[in-house]
């Protein structure tokens, strides 16, 4: 048996050369491990995208360690472990352990399994940091302490403030304000978005298209596919779509972020949340090189601070909520919704064309932007009742970027208010006008956004007030949506009965819409 000193597991979102591992790492000691196993394809389902950037992103960086001389028990798809213990008691079938080594895990559900584990084996693992965000643990925690009511906004400036980020020497900020959200809600005009590039597309390599071959023959039934599978798998290629984004996409960002535009999934954004997740690019070097850009006036203002409340603001924000209440979020069901979710979340096959539109889109790439989860599917769950434990476990497997520290408080708390207001002050609702709003999607529609009764009428508008009829009392007491109760108050009673009978059928059949 060989005698090591620590047993070092990177995880599948801990692909860093910039990880605490490597500090506490003495390759005459240590070896790595690192395990692509069946549980966390299949409880809940990874789709095919999901499955491969995580596996392929994994497979290079063995490659790598390997090149600079670092042993790595790396445990393959193909070898057929259930899980992380059954892989891991294998592995120490064959070594003689002191101890083990572990970033904290993305999940709390792999760290508690960890843990348990480790303390039936009596055994010691030493948990590290993850150090590739903005903000530590600690000084989140100690920063939230002082609100009663805390917001992303607050946290944002404190960020921005304590790490001088697009700030005058006089610690104001750039352009005179810290916000540039309402420049940043444009719809495109009838001719859509003048794109001229599709984005950098990375075409599989020779492990890439080995993992997708592993994928098919071990985990032939996880939905959706890879034959359009182009992410960036290791940091080189990270940072060359940071690159791309910041020369040709970034400067529209801003004025662009929440529009939508049918057959154009990627339009001005970054794409750089997976890269950002598996940890092939920090989010200090992201903003650094969106700053820089603006310094050197490659791209607007409006853009670059846009860009950069997303990583400093929500992204660290969500990260730091996530920890704070790691072990509720998965209990949590405030608007008490009961329903299942509908089938065509998972086919794409539905009338409503903003959900077509975004369900294949995820279903062909793993991606839909920030409006489409939360105004398109997200919205469309909320307003129709889709159990919390139901949405997020599509959310989790469909996306190439979800790791549950993000996905979850974004799911449970942003978009689907279950958190009763951890995330947001109020639920994100809105009805097809806003979409009509924001994408041409309603145009090819079998539907008529305006309408909430009659045979055409939008299944988001009709139960967008149905909604507002449901949870009078949670809005009427919130500035930001008592209008919409008074608006509901003053429907006519027959209008309000045919939208409450409609509502009722798209509830008793949805898979018609
Ligand atoms: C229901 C729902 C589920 C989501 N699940 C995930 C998820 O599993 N993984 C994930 O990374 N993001 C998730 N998000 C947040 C956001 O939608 C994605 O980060 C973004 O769409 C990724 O695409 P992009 O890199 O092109 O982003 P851009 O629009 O270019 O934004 C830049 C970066 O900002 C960060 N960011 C923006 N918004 C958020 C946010 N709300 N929370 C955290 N980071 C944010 C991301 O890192 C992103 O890469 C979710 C949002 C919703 C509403
Ligand atoms: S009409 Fe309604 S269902 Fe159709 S695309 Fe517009 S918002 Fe979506």
């Amino acid at each position: 048996m060989n005698k090591i000193r620590s047993l070092c597991i990177v995880l599948g979102d801990q692909l860093s050369h910039n990880s605490l591992i490597w500090s506490h790492f003495d390759s005459k000691s240590d070896i790595v491990w690192m395990g692509e196993v069946m549980s966390e394809s299949l409880k809940p389902q990874s789709s095919m995208q999901r499955t491969a950037i995580f596996f392929s992103a994994m497979r290079h960086f063995c490659e790598e360690l390997r090149q600079k001389k670092i042993t790595v028990e790396y445990i393959e798809i193909n070898d057929g472990r259930k899980d992380f213990i059954a892989a891991l008691e294998e592995t120490m079938v064959n070594y003689d352990i002191e101890y083990f080594t572990c970033v904290i895990p993305g999940d709390f559900r792999v760290y508690e399994l960890l843990n348990n584990f480790f303390k039936k084996k009596e055994k010691k693992i030493n948990w590290l940091e993850e150090i590739n965000f903005i903000a530590r643990k600690n000084e989140f925690n100690d920063w939230i302490k002082k609100y009663k009511q805390p917001r992303m906004e607050y946290w944002y400036r404190y960020i921005r403030k304590s790490r001088k980020v697009l700030l005058e020497d006089n610690g104001k900020p750039i352009g005179g304000k810290w916000n540039f959200d309402l420049s940043n809600r444009k719809s495109f005009n009838k001719s859509g978005p003048q794109l001229t590039r599709e984005p950098l597309k990375f075409k599989p390599d020779k492990i890439t298209k080995k993992v997708i071959s592993d994928i098919e023959k071990k985990l032939p039934n996880l939905p959706g596919h890879a034959s359009k599978f182009y992410w960036a798998v290791t940091r080189e290629q990270a940072l060359k779509v940071l690159q791309d984004f910041i020369k040709y996409r970034l400067n529209l960002y801003g004025d662009y972020q929440d529009a939508m535009w049918t057959g154009k999934p990627w339009l001005y954004h970054s794409l750089i949340s997976s890269s950002l997740n598996l940890k092939l690019l920090n989010p200090e070097e992201v903003i650094k090189a969106v700053e820089q850009a603006y310094h050197k006036k490659k791209i607007p203002l409006n853009a670059a601070e846009g860009f950069i409340r997303q990583i400093i603001g929500w992204r660290e924000y969500i990260h730091g909520l996530y920890w704070l209440h790691s072990d509720i979020w998965m209990s949590r069901n405030n608007l008490k919704a009961k329903r299942t979710l509908p089938d065509f979340y998972w086919t794409g096959k539905t009338k409503m064309q903003c959900m077509s539109e975004s369900i294949n889109q995820v279903i062909e790439y793993g991606y839909g932007h920030h409006i489409q989860r939360l105004m398109v599917t997200g919205l469309f769950s909320l307003l129709y009742g889709v159990k919390p434990s139901e949405i997020h476990e599509w959310y989790l497997s469909m996306f190439v970027d979800a790791v549950a520290w993000v996905e979850v408080p974004n799911t449970i708390g942003m978009s689907q208010y279950a958190d009763g207001g951890i995330v947001g002050s109020k639920p994100y609702i809105a009805s097809g006008a806003y979409i009509n709003r924001m994408s041409n999607y309603c145009k090819g529609c079998h539907y008529d956004a305006k309408s909430a009764i009659g045979d055409k009428a939008c299944p988001f508008t009709t139960l967008y007030w149905h909604f507002v009829y449901k949870n009078k009392n949670l809005l009427k007491n919130n500035p930001r949506l008592s209008m919409q109760v008074k608006n509901w108050d003053n429907k006519e009673k027959n209008i309000q009965n045919e939208i409450i009978e409609r509502s009722k059928k798209i509830f008793s059949n949805i898979e018609l819409y």
